[in-house]
């Protein structure tokens, strides 16, 4: 992956993908970006800006998103929560742990994206795995 920007937030966005977002190139990417993720295991820069999920994404407009203000506060709420720092150079794994460990429970992905329109459906895919427990 030779961009290795990622929001902190997608890190629940890709927890909780099951194929669907914004427009067919943007799921393409998204599976195309988890693929490497998952193969890789790259070191990750946590930034509030444009990444590797953004670029496919029809609300990225020129390098900013759409609703810029919402979504870096989805940012700075999942790194307040996981202890992580904007900057942080952070392996995938280790993202991935921090955010299934401290995004876990009765309310917390609410509290880090509960504005977001996808919400709903990212709250029905934490229960069914939480059935398979
Ligand atoms: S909605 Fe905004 S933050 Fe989310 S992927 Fe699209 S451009 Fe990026």
């Amino acid at each position: 992956m030779s961009d290795c920007k990622l929001r902190p937030h997608h890190g629940l966005c890709i927890r909780f993908f099951v194929g669907k977002g914004y427009s067919p190139e943007f799921t393409e990417n998204m599976k195309k970006v988890i693929a490497e993720l998952e193969s890789g295991d790259p070191v990750l820069t946590l930034c509030t800006g444009a990444d590797v999920i953004c670029r496919a994404c029809p609300n990225n407009i020129c390098g900013t998103c759409r609703d810029g203000e919402k979504v870096a506060a989805f940012d700075n709420a999942l790194m307040d929560l996981c202890g992580l720092e904007e900057g942080q150079e952070i392996r995938w794994s280790e993202l991935t742990a921090r955010v299934r460990k401290c995004v876990t429970g009765p309310g917390k992905r609410a509290g880090v994206c509960g504005s977001c329109s996808w919400g709903e459906l990212c709250d029905s895919v934490n229960d069914k795995c939480a059935d398979k427990q």
